[in-house]
């Protein structure tokens, strides 16, 4: 393949652009592919190239890139009545109550941006309105890019994980291990009375897809319960995909206070949103006193998207397809790595997959493991599974970066930039995508 607009163009971009990029994950070695336009399932580069997309958007893009008529017309028609205004839109009302009817937890919602925007505002509305200041989150977890989750450490001794982020975030902040019941268990022991929440995935999305054990987060709502806290539940990666439209907490059974949902919601534009309870939304300005606030929020167009994008998804069969070709990729990928490479592992659920490089506990497998929420502790698959964010990072991700997804691309398999951020597959994706991307994983193991 040729590369050389790509090159030339990053070449340019890191005159203008830190690190030539917008978003750190995008800056792939030597340089990433500029992407000219979206075909359907595929991408094609400033070069011409042609890939199988994988990445989709990093998952907002649930029905690929060509949208159908019914989504391009609303967004086009929002357009042409003005950008935006700065008061409220009938379309704002009528996503909020769709997504009511749908997400078991949710009665109101305030949108806002993005999904940082989102675990932001739900944090600050989870202290406000239990007046505690202490919020927990899982290591391998991730928020988005804010002060009160990008620490790191553990319990005993959190720290920041980026400069710039004050350690006085950290201390308000307690990271413990995914799926780890001791752990949280101690941790309310401890602090059961200064926590205002627990902020989790329910499964660890940006960890390639840990799966969460039977019984951890029905631990984590009893816990919560007791002490007062409130259970944040991050889907805004498996919102709208994993679980379909009652999103990854119907599917586990599990009633988060709070859900913070982007990505989908917004239909591939940027479009963010707290939900939950009237009792505890309510306490937002201006109905109560947690200030929150943004010019841009509910934008028409966004909203438009994404309400569009979800109708479609609620009248065709979407979730069937995309998760029919999520577990072909995955038992696919499986198959050949049970041969080839013994011991790596598959993960993910419905329409995400990720094969992740990590050998640990690897000497007693027969087979790959595929897991999803039905998982337990007895399953045969359990004990070469990761269970939490670290198990998952011990993973070869220089094997990854250097020799797998250039690989790939170079087969036209467009990827995830790095080891462990999950995949993402969308409602144009075909059968024979699935195969030509089996033949592409198949050829580099061979
Ligand atoms: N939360 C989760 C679970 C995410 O996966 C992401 C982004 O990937 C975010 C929050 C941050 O969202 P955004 O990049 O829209 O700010």
């Amino acid at each position: 393949m040729n590369h050389e607009t790509s090159r030339d163009l990053y070449d340019r971009a890191l005159s203008v652009l830190p690190g030539g990029v917008n978003s750190s994950v995008r800056a792939t070695q030597p340089y990433p592919a500029f992407i000219e336009r979206g075909d359907g399932g595929h991408v094609i580069d400033a070069d011409g190239n042609r890939y199988i997309d994988y990445v989709m958007g990093y998952g907002p893009l649930l029905l690929g890139h060509d949208l159908p008529e019914s989504v391009r017309a609303a967004i086009q028609s929002s357009m042409s009545d003005g950008p935006m205004y700065g008061a409220p839109t009938e379309i704002e009302v009528e996503l909020a109550e769709f997504v009511a009817r749908h997400v078991p937890s949710v009665e109101m919602l305030r949108f806002v941006n993005s999904g940082t925007e989102a675990t932001v505002s739900a944090v600050r509305l989870a202290r406000g309105y239990t007046g505690r200041e202490k919020i927990v989150v899982m290591q391998g977890g991730y928020h988005g890019a804010q002060e009160s989750t990008l620490v790191a450490g553990d319990a005993e001794n959190a720290r920041s994980s980026s400069p710039g982020v004050p350690q006085t975030f950290a201390e308000h902040t307690i990271p413990v291990p995914f799926n780890d019941s001791e752990a949280i268990e101690e941790v309310f022991e401890t602090h059961g009375e200064e926590i205002a929440a627990v902020l989790t995935e329910p499964l660890l999305g940006n960890t390639a897809g840990v799966p969460p054990v039977e019984g951890y987060h029905e631990q984590l709502r009893e816990l919560c319960d007791e002490s007062g806290a409130l259970l944040i539940f991050d889907e805004v990666m498996t919102g709208f995909r994993v679980g379909g439209l009652q999103c990854a907490q119907g599917k586990l059974g599990v009633t988060p206070d709070l859900t913070t949902f982007a990505k989908i919601i917004g239909g591939g534009f940027p479009a963010g949103a707290v939900g939950g309870p009237a009792e505890i939304l309510e306490s937002f300005t201006p109905a109560g006193n947690v200030f929150q606030s943004g010019t841009f929020s509910g934008h028409p167009v966004a909203m438009a998207a994404g309400l569009e994008t979800l109708r479609y998804a609620a009248e065709n069969d979407v979730y069937d397809h995309v998760n029919r070709l999520g577990e072909q990729l995955r038992t696919g990928i499986a198959d050949i790595v049970s041969d080839r490479a013994p011991g790596y592992t598959i993960l993910g659920t419905d329409s995400m997959f990720k094969l992740v490089f990590t050998r640990a506990g690897t000497s007693d497998i027969d087979e790959a493991c595929i897991p999803g929420y039905r998982q337990t502790p007895d399953s045969d698959c359990f004990d070469h599974c990761p269970k939490t964010g670290a198990d998952v990072e011990s993973a070869e991700t220089d094997r990854w970066d250097r020799l797998f997804r250039p690989a790939m691309k170079e087969e036209g398999i467009f990827l995830t930039a790095n080891q462990l951020e999950s995949q993402f597959v969308s409602d144009a994706h075909t059968d024979e995508d699935v195969e030509q991307t089996l033949e592409a994983y198949k050829e580099f193991f061979e």
